[in-house]
């Protein structure tokens, strides 16, 4: 038999490669920006267009490179920053694997200037799917220019599984958060489609954080600071009262480098023990510095995870230097400036007697440390189509669909409920007994309303009576202008976005004041996170998230009137089986899979 074996040429070489390191636009941004900062950059600037795919452009002043060297920076394994293996455990530079550019070229248009500051004319090179399409001598300033053009255009498959906008401009924005916070005396910018996102002027680190999360961010940190022989660690974790529901902010570098880590994760977190209730999430910004030849940073093709050779050492020093400065820090409650004036005492009176109990407007009954804040909800729900609301004392509380002609008996649609460990509405049917779970079924029910919504475009919405001001992150601020259209028709009602802060002046009539900030969050969360899912579209996942958050939950009492309202509702659905995420909402015992079970 003839021989088989054939080596790859280079350029399918690449585009294999370039499988593990660009998964995505975000991919390139992160490559590039490195490079940037290894050739000693003081200023870096990044101009990004459709979300990346159609152009990721960094622009830095750092060394540049010569005439030769922008030929071979192209070329697989070609690096500049290690020699021998040796190098490997003694790293001072983000790449090292020569292969970012290499892939990068193989699967897009790049186009690359550069020059160094002794010469007087730069490299001007344009590569296409790893092929020099020309090379010409170009007046540029000191330092490189690499634009990447129409990623994936000859992997049309991968092209094809990139997610919304939306999606890929979030991936790409945690990537330049991801480096600007590690270096803040770099200047750095980013522009979207021309509109700038973000320009963070050298500082210090404390400013960088805030610059890159929101002003409000200040107020929320505690600083860490230890030095021992085998870590240094500085930065900042946010007080226990300004823990989130959402796992957003959360950042471990090490030696400049940012990682991700369950173990080390894990022991920030159980330094906060006792602090959070459950279900919250300390934001952090550690920074460690470890010896370079205790890590091994070469597991991972995009570096994001490495290995420590004394973990336990790290996570014993991680969590006890932060449990001690939350102890230092002063627990009791700040002065939150930005608080609703309204409900001050004015000065004057703050030391006098009060003689009558005043009586209180505001949900003093809301923690946001409690799980269930969905007690608040008001039912029956003000909705008109409800409105009728004694006819469900009648006998007719499920309605005439399909789906409810089939489960009860015909000639009467009689639905008597019982509520069971305050989870499950049990109900009679023609062939047995229904088991509604509350939860799930009411999710099925509000993300229907929604939908239903916001195709006829008219939700109800309740006004409130003093608009509310949440303040967001830059980005998150982002993301709402681009879903605002989406939230107005489920009923939220804003007056203005502006800077980081939002004014909202009405809600869905499902929402309690009290929950806009938990849902909000939740749903910029659940948005970037995209809730596992096939379909994915925003409006989508918008009505999965607000009916996640706002369903009620199990361990809460229900009336007979609320049952049957749910049981209602639910059987009115287009799809009252199952929840939005594909759980059953119900499930049916027969009269003879019972009998069955007495032997009978
Ligand atoms: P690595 O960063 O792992 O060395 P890359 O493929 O990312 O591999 O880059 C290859 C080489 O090209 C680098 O080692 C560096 O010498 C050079 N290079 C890349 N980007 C820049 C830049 N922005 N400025 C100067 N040199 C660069
Ligand atoms: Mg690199």
């Amino acid at each position: 038999m003839s021989d088989i074996i054939q080596l790859l040429p280079d350029h399918v070489a690449n585009q294999i490669a370039a499988g593990e390191v660009v998964q995505r636009p975000a991919s390139v941004v992160k490559e590039l920006l490195e490079n940037a900062i290894d050739a000693n950059a003081t200023t870096i600037k990044l101009l990004v267009k459709d979300a990346g795919k159609a152009l990721i452009q960094v622009i830095d002043n750092g060394k540049g490179m010569s005439e030769t060297d922008a030929r071979f920076c192209f070329e697989r394994h070609a690096t500049s920053k290690i020699k021998t293996a040796e190098d490997l455990f003694n790293l001072q530079t983000k790449g090292f694997r020569g292969e970012a550019l290499a892939s990068i070229a193989a699967i897009a248009h790049v186009d690359l200037k550069t020059k160094q500051e002794h010469q007087e004319l730069g490299t001007h090179i344009k590569i296409e799917g790893s092929s020099i399409v020309s090379q010409e001598l170009i007046s540029t300033p000191k330092g490189t220019s690499i634009a990447v053009k129409n990623l994936f255009y000859n992997i049309p498959a991968r092209r094809n599984f990139l997610k919304s906008n939306t999606v890929e401009t979030r991936h790409i924005i945690d990537e330049f958060q991801r480096v600007a916070l590690v270096h803040p005396s770099i200047d750095f910018s980013m522009y979207h489609n021309e509109k700038e996102v973000y320009r963070l002027e050298k500082s210090n680190l404390r400013k960088r954080i805030v610059a890159v999360l929101g002003k409000k961010t200040n107020e929320k940190l505690v600083p860490i600071d230890e030095t021992t022989d085998v870590l240094g660690l500085t930065g900042f974790v946010s007080k226990p009262e300004f823990a989130k529901k959402k796992r957003g902010e959360q950042f471990f570098f090490v030696n400049n480098r940012f990682i991700k880590s369950g173990y080390l994760h894990h022991a920030v977190v159980s330094a906060f023990e006792g602090l959070l209730a459950t279900g919250y999430h300390p934001s952090y910004f550690l920074y460690l510095t470890v010896p370079t030849n205790t890590i091994d940073i070469n597991i991972h093709p995009t570096k994001t995870e490495i290995k420590f050779d004394n973990e336990k050492t790290l996570y014993a020093i991680i969590r006890s230097t932060i449990k001690h400065s939350l102890g230092q820090y002063n627990v009791a409650p700040i002065l939150d400036f930005n608080r609703d004036s309204t409900m001050d005492t004015p000065y004057g009176f703050e030391n006098k007697k009060i003689y009558k109990e005043p009586t209180v407007t505001v949900d003093r009954s809301f923690n946001p440390f409690k799980t269930e804040v969905q007690k608040n909800i008001q039912f029956p729900y003000k909705r008109e189509k409800t409105a009728d609301w004694e006819s469900l004392y009648t006998d007719i509380p499920v309605p005439e669909t399909n789906a409810a002609k089939q489960l009860f008996t015909n000639d009467t649609i009689v639905a008597k409920t019982h509520q069971v460990h305050r989870k499950y509405i049990v109900s009679t049917i023609k062939s047995g007994v229904l088991f509604i779970h509350q939860n799930l079924a009411h999710q099925r029910i509000l993300y229907e309303e929604y939908l239903e919504n916001s195709t006829v475009k008219e939700a109800i919405s309740q006004q409130l009576l003093f608009p509310i001001e949440i303040n967001f992150s830059k980005d998150d601020i982002k993301l709402i202008k681009e879903i605002q259209s989406d939230l107005v028709s489920t009923g939220f009602l804003f007056d203005k976005i502006k800077g980081e802060t939002i004014v909202v002046k009405g809600v869905p009539t499902t929402v309690n004041e009290s929950q806009i900030t938990v849902i909000l969050e939740q749903l910029l969360d659940d948005i970037k996170n995209e809730i596992p899912d096939t379909s994915f579209s925003q409006l989508d996942v918008m009505a999965k998230s607000m009916a996640k958050s706002m369903a009620i939950k199990t361990g809460i009492q229900l009336s007979t009137e609320e049952q049957e309202d749910i049981l209602g509702r639910l059987f009115a659905c287009k799809e009252p089986n199952h929840s939005p995420f594909g759980k059953p909402t119900f499930i049916s015992m027969e009269i003879n899979e019972i009998d069955k079970k007495f032997g009978l």
